[in-house]
């Protein structure tokens, strides 16, 4: 069947729809059963269209959803994977969970991510199911919950399945191809000191000067080694030093400081490599200063969450090729490949379950956990005919 007997069976509004109803229900992190409400949307309108689907309780009252074409069995199989939860309003401007369109815009929290992209995906599911079409593989769709904080919803896809041939994991990418992004983890450094009177200094040691001392060592000696470890997609390893606290007042030497850093890294790295060179900072100083003493963990090493590795796919992989050439079928323009700004599930996915996986859907980054957030009209028009002829063309044909 071709693709255009196939998309008919779907139009811009239906998805437009799906895409504003979901944002008017509020799904954001803080709320009790934060995504049930949704899931239950997304499986009604599943159930009515004959598609199987089911619910799995990752935690209590929040299911992620699981759904399914069947496909003959011999060919490769898609699983397109968004998540259900959004950032809280914080200080959104007029209502957050309005789903209005103006000016070509479709307004609201999540509705660039990633509620836009799951109608965009959910649309695919339909089309391709009403058109009648039997594909060569399975087609999947994974709504899941948490992304935004602790990923549990992609990681019991990861422990539970389904295992398909290839992901794409929705994300606002301006409909352009992210084959890759940076690792994320968060790293606690402890200083220890001795806390004594202002006035008494040298019975002390100053937590605070310390942690000072080792952020010069970073800058000065771990960061210039990064352009060493450049990867040709992602770019440069990064490292922020986002918050630092320590001490009681201003009279007191500070006996205790900690420091937080946001670790970016790319697959030239390994995480031994990013905490042992801390580690060996660390030890440096100690070696120089026998007062110095300081303990460096990852900031979720209490929790069995999985590391936060770096994405990154073969871009001769059939999943890409055919995403490349639908979006230049659909826009009319060559498709971007690029690496995203942000860490995503697909590094999950892609790690630990080892599917191979990008991130694609309508919106833009810059729109995401914004103030005014929104999604343009024409992309979300542009992105569930893209889903529907990328899966068309990966599950069709015989699996190598
Ligand atoms: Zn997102």
């Amino acid at each position: 069947m071709e693709f255009k007997d196939i998309i008919k069976h779907i139009t811009d509004e239906e998805v437009i729809k799906i895409t504003s109803d979901l944002v008017k229900i509020p799904s954001y992190t803080g709320l009790k059963s934060q995504e049930k409400e949704v899931a239950e949307y997304i499986y009604n309108l599943l159930k009515i269209e004959h598609i199987e689907v089911d619910k799995y309780d990752v935690l209590e009252n929040r299911p992620n959803i699981v759904a399914r074409i069947k496909g003959k069995g011999n060919g490769k199989s898609l699983m397109l994977n968004g998540h259900m939860d959004t950032v809280p309003p914080y200080n959104s401007k007029d209502n957050p969970f309005s789903g209005e369109i103006k000016d070509d815009k479709l307004y609201g929290r999540g509705s660039c991510d990633m509620k836009g992209p799951i109608a965009c995906m959910l649309g695919a599911m339909i089309a391709i199911k009403r058109s009648g079409v039997v594909l060569d593989g399975d087609l999947y769709f994974t709504g899941v919950i948490n992304e935004e904080q602790l990923s549990q919803g992609t990681e019991y896809i990861v422990k539970n399945g389904p295992y398909t041939d290839a992901a794409i994991v929705g994300e606002p990418t301006g409909l352009n191809i992210a084959a890759g992004h940076r690792g994320l983890e968060w790293i606690e450094i402890n200083f220890i000191g001795k806390a004594t009177h202002g006035g008494t200094p040298q019975e002390g040691i100053n937590a605070i000067s310390k942690a000072a001392k080792f952020i010069r060592k970073i800058e000065e000696e771990v960061v210039p080694r990064f352009k060493e470890r450049n990867h040709p997609l992602i770019g440069d390893p990064l490292l922020n030093f986002g918050v630092i606290e320590g001490g009681d007042q201003p009279s007191s030497v500070a006996g205790q400081c900690s420091l937080y850093i946001d670790r970016r890294w790319t697959p030239k790295e390994s995480f031994d490599l990013v905490m042992n060179e801390l580690k060996d900072a660390v030890q440096e100083l100690k070696d120089e200063d026998k007062s110095f003493n300081a303990e460096v963990h990852r900031y979720f090493e209490d929790t069995d969450m999985m590391l936060h590795k770096p994405l990154e796919i073969n871009l001769d992989h059939p999943i890409v090729k055919s995403l490349e050439n639908s979006i230049e079928n659909i826009t009319e323009k060559k498709a971007e490949i690029f690496s995203f700004q942000a860490w995503t599930d697909a590094s999950l996915l892609s790690n630990y379950a080892k599917i191979p996986s990008v991130v694609f859907g309508p919106g833009f980054l810059k729109e995401a956990h914004s103030d005014l957030e929104f999604v343009h009209i024409d992309q979300l028009k542009k992105g569930y005919k893209i889903y529907t002829k990328t899966a068309v063309e990966f599950c069709t044909g015989e699996k190598e």
